[in-house]
């Protein structure tokens, strides 16, 4: 399996050199060149197959360089958590993707990805170090994938006080190889230290640096997984099947786009945005303008510049006609949110978070045209007791604590203050090593 640059000028690579590159070197982001099709007894038998024999039987197919024992391991410890699709009525079912150690979504990606790259690593002499900028979840989901793999050091930088406080929580209790650097400075500050690092000589020098950005292939494959699992344990074949996706950067619903490329039936994809509407304006335009960032209560989701549009433009062969066939998109408002976070407890006494609520606000609008029965999926993509005081907010519940969030809460916090000056993250990565 080879894959290619979105920008087209890089030559064609292997699985272990896109993972560790992660960004092509024309500055592009890697697609398989070839998405496989995978066989009719595969769909056939999909209602009977565990998460596990999905993940390897797709998974397989991308990284053939792995060997099928390996692959076993890594999917084994990085889902090692419940996957469920959970119904709501006859037509309406959530994907809880809230299951894993950090409460979100991007423990699929992240755990595979950091899994993948301690496996490629695993010979190098030098202790490995991960240079992780993070603006929340990620980071967190990261470390945690990395957490206590021998080898292999990870350096969070996240900007203070602007992270919440079960984030923080979560990116400084962890301890053993992952160390938090609180950085006096903003998201942006923080991205610019770690890409300084990487072009600093005496550094790379010293050091074996790598990065675990949000754009890694290995972050992409896992993210198709689910929706076969998903749709293999609905019961009803009979009703064409809609997912809906809260969007920020696209990763996710790129995921989708790849599973239905490989053969999933799947009718529509639901691109579900917040006030943060640059992509379905491009449905509606056909037209892609990046927009600033507005902050909402979907906060994952506020993205102004999705970096997996350029995925997904190529895939459809950068005609908006062709995405418009299979993705259909809409934006809601904050105020919509809550209301819907409401709707949902009221009418199927069922706690969604801000995020998993705009995907359901974006699938009733989908099906109101409908005329045909369709079952509908919704990817609910954090834990509601993430966002406890919007759940308050919406629906008056007082929401308990997961015991893994719980424990988090209670241990002490450990991070380092720096300031944004490259100075003083460099010393700090010296005297570390
Ligand atoms: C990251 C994230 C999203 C957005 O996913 P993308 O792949 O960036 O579109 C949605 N919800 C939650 C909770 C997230 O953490």
């Amino acid at each position: 399996m080879k894959f290619y640059s979105t920008k087209g000028k890089s030559e064609l690579v292997d699985f272990r050199t896109a993972v560790i590159k992660g960004i092509a070197e024309d500055g592009g982001l890697y697609l398989p060149k070839d998405i496989p099709f995978l066989p009719e007894a595969f769909f056939k038998c999909l209602s009977e197959l565990s998460f596990h024999e999905i993940a390897l039987t797709v998974t397989e197919l991308f990284a053939n360089e792995v060997s099928r024992n390996d692959l076993s391991d890594i999917i084994q410890s990085a889902f090692n958590f419940p996957v469920p699709t959970v119904k709501l009525d006859e037509n309406l079912y959530v994907l809880e993707l809230t299951h894993g150690p950090t409460l979100a979504f991007k423990d699929f990606g992240a755990r595979f990805m950091a899994k993948m790259l301690s496996h490629f690593t695993k010979d190098e002499d030098k202790e490995v170090i991960i240079l992780v900028a993070t603006s929340g979840d990620t980071g967190s989901a990261v470390a945690n994938g990395f957490y206590n793999v021998e080898g292999i050091k990870v350096v969070l930088l996240y900007p203070s006080g602007m992270v919440s406080k079960i984030q923080e929580q979560q990116l400084t209790t962890l301890g053993g190889n992952i160390t938090a650097l609180e950085i006096k400075g903003t998201f942006d500050d923080c991205q610019r230290l770690v890409k300084e690092a990487f072009a600093d000589q005496v550094l790379n020098n010293k050091l074996n640096l790598t990065s675990a950005n949000s754009i890694n292939i290995a972050r992409l494959i896992p993210q198709s997984l689910y929706y076969f699992h998903s749709f293999g344990s609905i019961q009803n074949k009979n009703k064409p099947a809609v997912f809906s996706v809260p969007s920020g950067n696209l990763g996710n619903l790129t995921g989708g786009i790849l599973a239905h490329k490989m053969g999933l039936p799947v009718n529509k994809f639901i691109a579900a945005a917040n006030a943060n509407k640059v992509f379905p304006d491009y449905i509606k335009t056909g037209t892609f303008t990046p927009a600033p960032t507005i902050k909402t209560i979907s906060n994952a989701m506020d993205v102004g510049n999705p970096s997996n549009f350029e995925r997904i433009a190529s895939i459809f062969l950068y005609d908006a006609e062709n995405v418009r066939k299979v993705i259909f998109s809409d934006s809601f408002s904050d105020l919509d949110t809550y209301e819907a976070m409401n709707e949902i407890y009221k009418k199927y006494n069922y706690i969604i978070d801000p995020h998993g609520a705009v995907g359901y606000l974006a699938n009733k609008k989908y099906s109101e045209d409908l005329i045909e029965d369709s079952i509908s999926i919704i990817l609910e993509t954090a834990h509601p007791a993430k966002f406890s005081s919007e759940v308050k907010k919406a629906t008056g519940i007082e929401i308990e604590i997961p015991e893994r969030l719980g424990e988090c809460l209670k241990k002490e916090k450990h991070s380092l203050v720096l300031s944004k000056e490259f100075n003083e993250f460099k010393s700090f990565l010296l005297e570390t090593s």
